[in-house]
């Protein structure tokens, strides 16, 4: 708590009491502690992968690398760590699109259906790599008012944490339907699970269960934030159950309402 004191005094300057004012500056000191945070955070996410370019591409240049093998390998580190940084900073490019108070969603009549399906398609490829079997579930012709981009983003971000953290061998399930005055996304996996106590924290950026899987699969960190921000910007809510080893289920429910802007 800030207190800021005054004395009062009458009118022939005899003292006659005081005013003090407390700030309650607890909110404002954890605010801070969160936006100091989120700078050592994405400085670190950065430092990681560019002191590996950076040590890869010293390696190349000062060595005679005759080995064709090595040179192809050390060339193969240095780009996936640049895409790595790609993906980092697109993740954190549209974060912080989606915390500007004019946030620029673009919000038209879009058919969900059509759009789950094209996403489907993307996915059961993904799935199929790594031997999972993918389900979707997607009712017809549901139209709804929203951000086709932002919606898509959903979506993804969903289904490829469910593939990411889903072993060999498991399922993965989507289901789209409309429910009275919502529509209802599910994503099912029969992965890893989530640990409860890191359950409400997952929506967090930068908050991940097991840092260096999140890491190894490409992961951001900044997924579920993105789902959260786009969903709520949408009017919807977000809500996870799971259980480890057993996998995660994400239900997203957005509003029908016809004029959301
Ligand atoms: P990441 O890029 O690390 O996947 P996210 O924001 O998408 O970042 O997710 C945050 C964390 O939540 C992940 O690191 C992971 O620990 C956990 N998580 C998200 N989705 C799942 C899932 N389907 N199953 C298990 N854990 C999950």
């Amino acid at each position: 708590v800030e207190i800021v004191g005054a004395p009062i005094f009458n009118d022939s300057n005899v003292l006659k009491g005081a005013v003090l004012v407390f700030h309650d500056i607890t909110e404002l000191k954890r605010l801070e502690q969160m936006r100091k945070d989120f700078v050592a955070n994405v400085s670190h996410e950065l430092k990681t992968p560019i002191t590996s370019i950076k040590g890869f591409a010293e390696t190349l240049i000062e060595e005679n690398m005759d080995d064709k093998n090595i040179r192809s390998k050390f060339l193969d580190i240095i780009y996936k760590e640049s895409e790595r940084i790609q993906a980092l900073v697109d993740d954190l490019l549209e974060l912080s699109r989606l915390e500007k108070e004019e946030m620029h969603l673009r919000f038209e009549q879009i058919n969900i259906t059509n759009l789950s399906q094209e996403i489907s398609t993307i996915i059961q490829q993904q799935a199929y790599k790594k031997e999972i079997k993918f389900v979707a579930n997607i009712q017809n012709d549901i139209l709804i008012n929203g951000d086709p981009y932002r919606l898509k983003q959903v979506f993804i971000n969903l289904l490829n944490n469910a593939i990411n953290y889903t072993p060999q061998g498991g399922k993965v399930f989507l289901e789209v339907k409309l429910l009275s005055d919502y529509l209802q996304i599910v994503v099912q996996d029969s992965g890893i699970g989530i640990p409860e106590d890191d359950m409400n924290r997952i929506f967090e950026r930068f908050y991940r269960v097991d840092k260096a899987r999140s890491r190894n699969t490409g992961g951001t960190g900044l997924g579920l934030a993105i789902v959260k921000h786009i969903v709520e910007a949408h009017k919807g809510y977000i809500q996870v159950k799971s259980e480890v080893e057993k996998g995660s289920t994400f239900y997203v429910y957005l509003p029908m309402h016809k004029n959301i802007s």
